[in-house]
């Protein structure tokens, strides 16, 4: 089997060697680039399965190398995770509505780090195998099941430990939304467009109090839905 490899965009030296040696210990392959235009010329003739890109880089920078990688057809679809500087939100924000798949916040322990990378290249992978075991045992495309959570596609029914629970229209296409985007922080932003459409007028406010009330609802099964401060929501894998 081929080791995995994964290109790490990072110009600080300590975090780039630690990284390296827990990746590499970890049986990936890594590359690595300190700077972005060092890394999309590199690309020009790789394409690795994951890339770990750092937004405060010299020269270019990494929001607009991301935009360079989603907008070239050969590498366009590799995940990205951001790895940012404390007070970044912003630039987080914007990186994931250029299409970057997670992040992570400097100072990160190295097993979050792994966990993420773990999950990104999980999900990278063809459906079939990537779907949990009891999703598909319990069958096709009419239920979705997740710990206690049970949702009956066709018939709009949500269930937390068999009891069914009561949704707003809005809160189940935000649940829906978030379920599809398994493991990715979507940012407020992206929840308004995927789940209530552009054309109504609705505040960062107004999402945090629908996810409030659809947490409070969910039971045992809020926890599902993880807070990131500063940027958004995801749904735990
Ligand atoms: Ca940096």
């Amino acid at each position: 089997m081929t080791k995995e490899q994964i290109l790490v965009i990072e110009d600080e030296k300590d975090i780039l060697s630690m990284v390296r040696l827990r990746l590499e210990s970890r049986g990936f392959e890594v590359f690595t680039a300190e700077s972005g235009e060092l890394a999309l010329q590199w690309m020009s003739e790789h394409k690795p399965d994951l890339i770990l890109l750092d937004l405060m880089l010299p020269g270019i920078s990494g929001l607009e190398v991301l935009k360079q990688i989603r907008t070239n057809q050969d590498i366009a679809k590799i995940p990205i995770l951001i790895v940012s500087a404390l007070g970044e939100e912003s630039d987080v924000v914007v990186g994931l509505e250029r299409g970057a798949d997670d992040y992570l916040s400097k100072p990160f322990s190295m097993s979050i780090l792994m966990a993420r990378v773990n999950a990104l290249l999980r999900r990278s992978k063809p459906e079939t195998e990537n779907i949990p075991i009891n999703e598909k045992k319990e069958n096709s495309e009419d239920f979705i099941i997740l710990g206690s959570l049970r949702i009956d596609i066709k018939r709009y029914h949500v269930f937390v430990e068999n009891k069914p629970v009561t949704l707003t229209s809005t809160e189940y296409r935000l649940l829906l939304t978030l379920i599809a985007s398994k493991g990715r922080v979507l940012t407020r932003n992206q929840l308004i467009d995927e789940a209530i459409g552009n054309d109504s007028i609705v505040t960062d406010r107004t999402i945090d109090v629908h996810l409030t009330s659809l947490r409070s609802k969910l039971g045992s099964a809020r926890n599902l839905i993880e807070t990131v401060r500063g940027v958004g929501y995801r749904f735990r894998l």
